[in-house]
């Protein structure tokens, strides 16, 4: 359940800014996630919308997602490369175990750290020789209230 970690943590984080704010209620939330976090945004509003209802302050919220893509290092060259994750599918077919073995990891590990998987390719030099800089990001953009 990856999405209903990543739904509290913006449920929290939001309940949080409203609280301090003294807002009666939150109306909308918009937040940027990062193509590696691999979150179906279907599932995370689905696990959104059920955890809003524990508070009258944010019930009524509706939840609009951007994607943000994620940014490589290459080791060899040093320039860095913006990357979506659907590309990286569809262009690591020698690639796929390990494609697959990233996607696991990402389900299982509870925090969203960057990880090195030397598992990209440079968009400038080719070489797999790459780190994730950042694409699992969960950004609360904006939150939208009423006083
Ligand atoms: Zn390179």
């Amino acid at each position: 359940m990856h999405e209903f970690a990543v739904a509290n943590q913006i449920y929290q984080s939001s309940l949080e800014t409203a609280i301090h704010h003294k807002a009666a209620k939150i109306l909308e939330i918009k937040v940027e996630l990062g193509d590696f976090t691999l979150v179906v945004e279907e599932l995370l509003i689905f696990s959104f919308n059920v955890l809003k209802k524990q508070s009258p302050i944010i019930e009524e919220a509706e939840l609009y997602i951007t994607r943000s893509p994620g940014e490589i290092l290459c080791n060899d060259c040093k320039k860095t490369s913006e990357i979506w994750f659907n590309e990286e599918q569809e262009i690591s077919e020698e690639n796929a175990d390990e494609l697959d073995l990233f996607t696991q990891k990402v389900h299982q590990s509870k925090d969203l750290r960057l990880m090195s998987v030397n598992l990209f390719k440079c968009r400038h030099c080719n070489s797999r020789n790459t780190d994730l800089l950042s694409g699992k990001d969960i950004v609360v953009k904006n939150i939208k209230v009423q006083d």
